[in-house]
């Protein structure tokens, strides 16, 4: 069992948007950028930033690249910890989100089939998808009648 140090509304707010590139190439954003994103004033984005690297959910990065590969200054990254308590998977619970339903990568391939229970992998592969839903033997529906 963790114990979970307790963060403010606006420690959330910064964690949620450090949290959105936890794991990406580029995990770490600037302190001005977290503010526009947050709508926080500066210096509640520092006070937010330095209160979750003390209680373990943030880090502090130095030397970060702009897009023109230049040294931009420093910026922090969410942590595990940080990513795990406002980004969890709903399934596991254990490993951060990555997946746009919730889950984690591993979940997301073990992931049952709300019609019939099943893994999805155990479904048949029918031009390129697993039918999730209903599945016919007929002739697929043409992309141009699918059309609005
Ligand atoms: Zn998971
Ligand atoms: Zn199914």
């Amino acid at each position: 069992m963790v114990l979970m140090e307790k963060i403010s509304e606006r420690e959330r707010k910064v964690l949620i948007d450090l949290a959105e590139v936890y794991g990406d190439e580029a995990d770490c954003r600037f302190m001005k950028y977290i503010g526009e994103r947050t709508d926080l004033e500066y210096s509640q984005v520092r006070r937010s930033v330095r209160s979750l690297a003390r209680k373990g959910y943030a880090e502090f990065v130095r030397g970060l690249f702009n897009d023109e590969g230049m040294v931009a200054g420093s910026g922090y990254r969410a942590t595990k910890e940080g990513a795990l308590l406002v980004k969890a998977c709903i399934d596991c619970k254990k490993e951060v989100s990555n997946m746009t339903d919730g889950r984690c990568m591993l979940c997301w391939e073990i992931r049952k089939c709300e019609k019939c229970g099943k893994p999805y992998d155990q479904h048949k592969l029918v031009n390129g998808y697993r039918q999730e839903f209903v599945f016919t033997e007929v002739e697929p529906v043409s992309n141009t009648k699918l059309e609005l």
